[in-house]
């Protein structure tokens, strides 16, 4: 039986890895140790039944290693329906490194990474996720060819956010011409809740659309930067959630929609680029539907980082990469509205949707 948990602390408690939610069958997870360069990384595999596990290393320094196993748990689980919805031939698998990637992040450490990587044969393909730069991967590059997200001077198609951010902003159009009848932003208020590499992109999107935009972010010096750059304003209160708004965009770390906050949430839609955005999908999908707010599921619109990355394993150029990325506005708009027919969450009619795909390829093997 499943143990619906996820506070790290009840997991040691009871089955900390087969027994979490977000374990959900992995077929395979890798602690990674080494002495020398103070190396301490988890790989998740998922599932490879549509091809090789494809997803991003986090570095990150988390309040316990719980946290971090729950994390690319939760991650890796989330990039197989990734992939799946989006139409990919890749599995699900993340890793995480613990640590403090301004201050521990290393060549020496991200090389054993690689080489660790590569040890999978391929199982695992890697590219960057929060912590991690082009210029990672390109040092991963030198000791595995399992790794994705390189430098474009190198080959690669470049950094991901861009893209990814492009297609939130076409999710968030979608969900925006579901919920309000029209899918112009223009004088929509719009949170966006971490401005890093696609939180910025992002409201480079909504600025050039008109949308009066506020933006946060546990960094100041960012904060300034981008708000002298887009003349955006910087959220200045200490209740984000409770405020009147018409979007709310998280893009900073996932569970930001938890018990506490979903109560105080005004947003009429939500969609952003942070992975896992629900602390518990199915609790807080649930209410979510209830309270008629518009959720545009995570894995589903963040998918153009993954369809930038693939395009270095399936040699498609750049207009491809578009074209698949703003195909995310048709799926969203069928998503919502299977749900609505259905009665089920947003997130679960994605999730069907996923999952057959999988489930069909595994009979035809
Ligand atoms: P990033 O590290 O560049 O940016 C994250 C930003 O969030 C930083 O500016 C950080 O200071 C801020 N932040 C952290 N905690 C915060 C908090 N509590 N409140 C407000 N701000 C906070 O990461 P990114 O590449 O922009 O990714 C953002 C999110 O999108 C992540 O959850 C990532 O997993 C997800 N995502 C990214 C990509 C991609 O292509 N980069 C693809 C899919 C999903």
């Amino acid at each position: 039986m499943v143990t619906e948990v996820v506070n790290a602390n009840d997991l040691q408690k009871v089955a900390p890895v087969f027994g979490q939610l977000s374990f959900d069958n992995h077929e395979q997870i890798v602690f990674c140790n080494d002495k020398d360069t103070g190396l301490k990384a988890i790989i998740g595999i998922h599932n490879t039944v549509l091809g090789p596990a494809l997803g991003g290393t986090r570095m990150w320094q988390y309040d316990s290693e719980w946290d971090a196993l729950n994390d690319v748990l939760r991650l890796s689980r989330g990039m197989t329906y990734k992939s799946a919805i989006t139409g990919l031939n890749l599995g699900g698998g993340k890793a995480v490194i613990i640590g403090d990637a301004k201050t521990q992040k290393t060549p020496e450490l991200m090389l054993r990474f690689g080489e660790f990587v590569h040890s999978l044969g391929g199982k695992y393909i890697t590219a960057e996720d929060v912590g991690m730069e082009t210029s990672d991967m390109d040092l991963v590059r030198t000791v595995t060819p399992f790794v994705t997200g390189i430098s474009e001077e190198k080959g690669g198609a470049g950094n991901p956010s861009p893209i990814t951010a492009y297609g939130v902003f076409m999710g968030m159009k979608a969900a925006a011409k579901y919920k309000f009848g029209t899918d112009d932003l223009e004088n929509k208020v719009v949170y966006v809740e971490g401005i890093g590499n696609v939180g910025e992109a992002l409201v480079e999107n909504l600025t050039n659309e008109g949308a009066k935009i506020y933006i946060t972010d546990i960094n100041q010096e960012r904060l300034e930067e981008v708000r002298d750059k887009y003349s955006v304003n910087i959220y200045g209160g200490d209740n984000l959630y409770a405020e009147e708004m018409d979007i709310y965009a998280p893009c900073a770390l996932g569970a930001t929609i938890n018990d506490v906050t979903i109560q105080k949430l005004k947003a009429q839609v939500i969609a952003g680029a942070a992975n896992n955005q629900l602390a518990n999908e199915n609790k807080h999908g649930r209410i979510l539907r209830e309270r008629d707010i518009v959720y545009a599921p995570d894995f589903l619109i963040n998918a153009g980082g993954i369809i930038n990355v693939y395009a270095e394993l399936e040699n498609y150029g750049k207009q491809e990469i578009i074209r698949k990325t703003e195909n995310i506005y048709n799926t969203t708009l069928e998503i919502l509205s299977n749900a609505e027919t259905n009665g089920t969450t947003t997130h679960e009619a994605a999730f069907e949707i996923a999952k057959s795909r999988i489930d069909t390829r595994k009979k035809e093997s």
